[in-house]
């Protein structure tokens, strides 16, 4: 293709790719017009982020895809995280040769919906070190991005590089209109300073974050699968409602997960039952729920074979951070997703409610899936409207963080005072 012609895909006038920006070099100009026709025919981009190495980006990518693609959507998998490509080897792949046709690179066939290409495929040797010096990096992000040849998919999941510098920059500007990036972090503090980086980053980017997953968050018994709390957990969960972006979930430190990804089968069909695979599938039903097929799981409950994971969603009034003592006129809502068995929080969203009317706001929360409002205080009309939209309500919360105050209901401790605020 040269730059004067169009890319053949659509007849769309506003595609960025028909014209040539001024001051353009030709060579730019026709990459741009390639990437853009390759990326066209893919209908959701959705790029895996970290704000360091370590953390389970990559693990979180595979699985994501790969459960993407056990529910019949084509996925493409690119791994382009060039310091440390490990999806061939979380995929049993290492000894796959990559086929060239002509400028194109075709990517391998995982299974009959899932195509996979890595950076690592073009190393000679397993432990090959890539030393590529700052333009190489962006011209090989750039190269791959453009010269894979996925035809058309439903998903193309990104495993990006980690951090905040050149090299992820260039998938965000390689990319433009990705659906957004998942930022993977684990709980620790250290990780959590890195995610707010990664976050802030985004946001100058204009990419939009679709949420943070916690990962190796708590340890999964490999005796009896239970999950249990090692360190204190929670950080992520805050420093996203404090951020304003989505918290998708917890997923615990688990044995069989760093054993599925040295074997290289992904860990969400090999223990398809396990209470890792409820909270990975947990984890990412946001991006399976913005997806309009039949197959796609509940709003408040996700299915993982025989088990059932009950979900239930508490609303909670906030203002900077806090519970909001006047929940009428309140700036957000935080929305939080509580695993009713385990009494764990799986889930969190903050969101902006419409203007004050009298009863508006049982309505916009029953639309929402709220089943319980936690507040300072209400009405006595107020309570009777929620519990029409079949919406619990608690009053006499004090102005703590939402989360405080959640676990403190679900443990049975929340300590509900005098009901402050009657109108
Ligand atoms: P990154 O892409 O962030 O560098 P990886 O996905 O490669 O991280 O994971 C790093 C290591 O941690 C791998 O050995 C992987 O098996 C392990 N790992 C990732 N997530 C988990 C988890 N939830 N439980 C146990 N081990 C995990």
């Amino acid at each position: 293709m040269t730059g004067t012609e169009e890319c053949g895909n659509c007849a769309e006038d506003s595609c960025s790719a028909k014209v040539k920006q001024a001051g353009e070099r030709e060579q730019d100009y026709q990459d741009r017009q390639q990437l853009a026709g390759r990326m066209c025919k893919i209908k959701h981009k959705i790029i895996v982020m970290s704000g360091k190495g370590g953390v389970g980006k990559s693990t979180v990518a595979v699985n994501l895809a790969v459960s993407l693609s056990m529910k019949g959507h084509r996925v493409g998998l690119l791994d382009v995280d060039i310091h440390g490509p490990s999806v061939p080897t979380l995929l049993n792949l290492e000894d796959r040769q990559i086929q060239g046709n002509g400028d194109a690179l075709t990517p391998i066939d995982f299974s009959e919906k899932l195509k996979v290409m890595s950076i690592g495929f073009m190393l000679q040797k397993r432990d090959d070190a890539v030393i590529w010096r700052g333009p190489m990096k962006h011209n090989v992000i750039k190269q791959f991005l453009k010269d894979v040849e996925w035809g058309d998919l439903d998903y193309l999941i990104i495993d990006s590089p980690p951090g905040t510098g050149d090299e992820p920059m260039a998938v965000c500007q390689f990319v433009e209109d990705a659906d957004g990036a998942i930022i993977v972090t684990m709980p620790q503090e250290v990780a959590l300073m890195d995610v707010r980086k990664s976050i802030t980053f985004c946001q100058q980017l204009k990419m939009k974050v679709l949420g943070v997953i916690e990962n190796m968050s708590g340890f999964s018994c490999p005796k009896c699968g239970e999950i249990l709390e090692m360190f204190p957990s929670g950080g992520a969960s805050n420093m996203a409602m404090q951020m304003g972006v989505p918290f998708l979930g917890q997923i615990p430190m688990d044995p069989y997960v760093a054993s599925a990804c040295d074997d290289g089968t992904p860990y969400v069909t090999r223990h398809a039952d396990s209470l890792t695979t409820a909270a990975f599938m947990s984890a990412i039903k946001t991006v399976l729920n913005g997806d309009n097929s039949d197959e796609v799981v509940n709003d408040n409950s996700i299915y993982n074979n025989e088990r059932e994971v009950k979900i239930m969603r508490i609303a909670i009034p906030i203002a900077e951070g806090k519970l909001a003592m006047h929940f009428g006129h309140c700036e957000q809502f935080a929305l939080i997703d509580v695993e009713i068995d385990e009494k764990k929080i799986v889930g969190s969203v903050t969101e902006t409610p419409p203007p004050h009317e009298p009863g508006v706001l049982p309505k916009w929360l029953s639309e929402k899936g709220a089943n319980v409002i936690i507040a300072g205080g209400m009405g006595s009309r107020a309570q009777n409207l929620f519990t029409e939209q079949s919406i619990e309500v608690v009053v006499g919360a004090s102005a703590d963080s939402p989360e405080q105050i959640v676990k403190a209901y679900m443990d049975g401790t929340l300590e509900a005072g005098e009901n402050v605020c009657d109108h």
